[in-house]
């Protein structure tokens, strides 16, 4: 069978790994850091950084096609890898997304809602946008950001130089702040020949700026959940992507509103390790790998709650509740913060 290259061996990759072996393909992960979830499931592993020119070729050369769980590769490393394998999902996906401002002129420029949106480098920049936007606001930096880091909330206007300093002068991004009643995803899926595909969406509630929990299904009305699945398949079909993207999704009176998209499997999509016949995670490598989508049809409801840091010292009582799957990541230290796993609640 084929071989994967991933990029980046986090749970995600793990993850994906796992999926790709039950398809009978093989798969390699690149990631700097040694010991990586990923690498207790892999086929092969490449330990070294994204500089590293002679380890990135020999990288693609062992593989057929590279995908990615993270989206921040450096583009000298992408444009090494792309002259020898397809990279899935493509370059555009990633220029995109790897800057909150790119994103925000990308979506709005398909006629989608985003919150509303200034770049600030400096105090004159934020001045202005703060002029513009209006407050509360949450200041983000343009890049890197994940699990609300790299983020300062602006209240009132005397908030502003604290946030700005938090920025540490990355270059950022306000936005203002979106009067929501909850948030939902979408996980969409297109495959090489351009057919599109979405799960359902599920409500997600954050904690301290960490995906806590999601459900399935979200709270949606019909034609929220129709223009939430149309939406997201403008934004695969706009990008020519191919492979699995999460649509993170504001609901206000006014509409959806788009906070962010992600150019992979997605922490909200977890879910559908039980409650789909093909999860995110088989659809992410049949799309790469060439194959057509698979029916990701949700037959069961479902509560996937993220195990965070010592939330892992409950797993003895976890283990004893009926019809819930465990899902750890062979992570060996359990510090604040951080993914451990996550466990999957079957409501039905
Ligand atoms: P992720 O881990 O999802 O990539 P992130 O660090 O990129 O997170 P965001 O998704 O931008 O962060 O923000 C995290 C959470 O903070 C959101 O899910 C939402 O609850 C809240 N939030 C972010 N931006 C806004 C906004 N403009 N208005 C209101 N709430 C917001
Ligand atoms: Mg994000
Ligand atoms: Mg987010």
């Amino acid at each position: 069978g084929a071989t994967i290259g991933i990029l980046g061996g986090g749970q995600l990759g793990r993850m994906l790994s796992v999926a790709a072996s039950r398809l009978g393909l093989k798969t390699h992960i690149f990631e700097p850091g040694a010991n990586p979830p990923a690498g207790q499931v892999a086929d092969a592993v490449t330990t070294a950084g994204y500089e590293d020119e002679a380890a990135l070729k020999a990288f693609a050369a062992s593989v057929d096609v590279i995908t990615y769980e993270f989206e921040n590769i450096p583009t000298a490393a992408l444009d090494i890898l792309e002259s020898l394998r397809p990279v899935r999902p493509g370059r555009e996906a990633l220029r995109v997304s790897q800057d909150r401002i790119t994103e925000k002129d990308f979506l709005t420029g398909l006629g989608l809602k985003t919150a509303p949106y200034a770049a600030v480098d400096d105090k004159v920049s934020l001045d202005d946008a703060l002029q513009s936007v209006g407050t509360p606001g949450i200041l983000k930096t343009r890049r890197f950001g994940y699990d609300g880091k790299g983020q300062s909330r602006i209240m009132a206007p005397e908030d502003a130089d604290k946030a700005l300093a938090d920025m540490a002068g990355a270059p950022s991004v306000l936005e203002g702040f979106v009067n929501f009643s909850h948030e939902v995803s979408v996980i969409g899926a297109r495959s090489a020949d351009g057919q599109v595909a979405c799960f359902d969406p599920g409500e997600n509630v954050h904690r301290n700026g960490i995906l806590h929990t999601t459900t399935i299904p979200a709270r949606l009305n019909i034609s929220q959940r129709t223009e939430s699945v149309i939406l997201a398949g403008q934004i695969l079909n706009a990008l020519d992507y191919v492979g699995v993207m999460g649509v993170e999704l504001f609901v206000t009176p006014e509409g959806l509103i788009v906070n962010e998209i992600a150019p992979r499997v997605h922490n909200s999509g977890h879910w559908t390790q039980q409650g789909c016949t093909v999860d995110q995670f088989e659809q992410h490598i049949r799309a790469v790998a060439g194959w057509p989508l698979g029916d990701g049809s949700r037959y069961a409801d479902v509560v996937m709650e993220n195990l965070i840091g010592d939330d892992v010292d409950r797993i003895p009582q976890i283990t004893m509740e009926p019809c819930s799957s465990i899902h750890l990541y062979g992570k060996a230290e359990a510090k604040p913060g951080r993914k451990m796993g996550h466990v999957n609640r079957v409501v039905k």
